[in-house]
């Protein structure tokens, strides 16, 4: 601490300093100022790009919260609905298989006179019972292809 103060070994002393020394020192602090300036650019455009990306973050996940709302909305819809349509479903099956005993049993009666027969008032008239048999038939083949929307 007390020692009497020397440069360290790899600096000139001022004494020995000549002036193309002092050239080449301010040369030095050119290039050091200007290569500070480029570095200084380089942060700006760099912290631009980040501030751009964060501002991109955010719009990207403000969208992602509202399609998470959607969805979730979209869901509860969905459980909302689906006892209905499971209830006019089984609606449905209950009046098909119905409708088939019906076809059955007009097959039947409308063929054998001592059940009922065909409902004919007068010969060349269609047989109103068997009209109607073959409309639910039609309609059941139809619906086996294509279910139609549940009734409340
Ligand atoms: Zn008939």
């Amino acid at each position: 601490m007390t020692q009497p103060e020397q440069p360290p070994p790899d600096r000139i002393s001022l004494d020995e300093m000549t002036s193309d020394a002092l050239d080449q020192l301010y040369t030095e602090l050119e290039e050091a100022r200007a290569e500070q300036a480029r570095f200084r650019t380089m942060y700006d455009v760099s912290e631009a790009r980040v501030n751009d990306l964060i501002e991109e973050r955010d719009k990207l996940s403000e969208q992602l919260t509202t399609m998470t709302d959607v969805a979730r909305s979209n869901r509860r819809h969905v459980r909302a609905i689906v006892p209905d349509l499971e209830a006019a479903t089984q609606r449905a099956e209950r009046a098909e298989a119905l409708l088939r005993e019906y076809v059955s049993l007009a097959n039947v009666t409308h063929q054998y006179p001592a059940m009922g027969g065909h409902d004919c008032l007068a010969e060349n008239l269609t047989c109103a019972g068997c009209a109607l048999r073959d409309k639910i038939r039609a309609a059941l083949d139809e619906h086996q292809e294509q279910p139609g929307p549940p009734t409340r």
